[in-house]
């Protein structure tokens, strides 16, 4: 279904805390949803979930949100009616990891470009501009879409009749392959531009996000209690380059925000000791909930481990 996406990530109150809106393409309210809106696409979408975690995906593979929470994040208006759920993996399969996905993306992206719809098509393209155009594509027909949508045709063009047949071109028909050779390239002119203003406009979109998400992470660290706001700003200057995304009582997540300033090699996700200031590198926001367990915390952190140990002795000591 065509389908206008619209995000708004100070939604008005009418949206429920959600900050995407979907409706048919075309539908009169639109119009009105788009007002404070800081970005909005129209794409063919064949389910809920597909459309909810294409919009989110950055932030899925990122883990710094699941499947679920985009979904729950994505309002389908009853304009979209008919729209099928979806599941938010593939039946009767499981979340697939990072490496599962890369693999995924790079079979699908060699799929296109040899798909008979693209001959000739991607030939300008690197495989780092088919691979971010395909994104978080899990199927031939999706990706197919999303690399349809980036050229400017349709993802399945009626065939065109062969113009070579028929023998030797005679100089007037030597002449009109010329101009169809020169309206040709200004087609392919026309669609490397709408190519290139549809990449501005997703990037605008995903910065509009991360943005967005940056600013609530600030607010709930600015939620904390004043003492463990302070012990997680001063840690954060023995950091630089981080910020503090999910503060909790005893730790808080850090994302790499600024890459030049923390230095090369710098993990993507840490989790921080709000009590000594100590940082471990994790492999996603998800893994600091692990990390952060009372008994997991002295495994890591230094200074919680010498607390430990020294608890250990005053009640030994005590039992004496
Ligand atoms: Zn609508
Ligand atoms: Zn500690």
């Amino acid at each position: 279904m065509k389908l206008h996406l619209i995000y708004n990530p100070n939604s008005p109150r009418a949206w429920n805390g959600r900050e995407v809106r979907v409706h048919k393409a075309g539908c009169r309210d639109i119009g009105r949803d788009l007002r404070g809106a800081t970005s909005d696409m129209t794409f063919d979408w064949a389910t809920q979930a597909e459309a909810a975690t294409d919009w989110w995906g950055d932030f899925i593979a990122g883990g710094e949100m699941t499947e679920a929470d985009a979904l729950n994040y994505t309002d389908f208006l009853p304009c979209t009616a008919g729209l099928p759920e979806g599941t938010t993996t593939p039946e009767g399969d499981t979340a697939m990891t990072t490496p599962e996905i890369t693999t995924t993306q790079a079979i699908l992206a060699a799929e296109v470009r040899n798909h008979a719809d693209f001959a000739g098509l991607l030939d300008t393209w690197d495989d780092a501009r088919l691979l971010e155009v395909i994104g978080k594509a899990r199927t031939l027909k999706t990706a197919m879409a999303k690399v349809a949508l980036a050229v400017a045709i349709p993802a399945n063009p009626v065939p065109e009749e062969d113009a070579a047949q028929g023998g030797t071109p005679s100089p007037e028909e030597d002449g009109k392959a010329a101009a169809e050779a020169a309206a040709e390239a200004a087609r392919k002119a026309e669609k490397a531009a709408a190519a290139a203003a549809k990449k501005a406009e997703a990037e605008a979109a995903s910065n509009a996000r991360r943005v967005a998400l940056d600013e609530k992470a600030a607010a709930r660290l600015a939620a904390r209690p004043e003492d463990q706001r302070k012990a997680i700003t001063d840690a954060l200057a023995e950091h630089p380059g981080y910020i503090a995304v999910w503060p909790k009582a005893a730790w808080t997540t850090l994302k790499l925000a600024d890459p030049e300033a923390a230095g090369e090699a710098a993990p993507a996700w840490m989790i921080l000791c709000n009590t000594h200031g100590e940082a471990k590198a994790i492999a996603s926001s998800k893994a600091a909930e692990a990390e952060g367990k009372k008994d997991t915390l002295p495994t890591w952190c230094k200074g919680h481990a010498a607390d430990a140990k020294a608890a250990a002795k005053a009640e030994k000591a005590a039992a004496k």
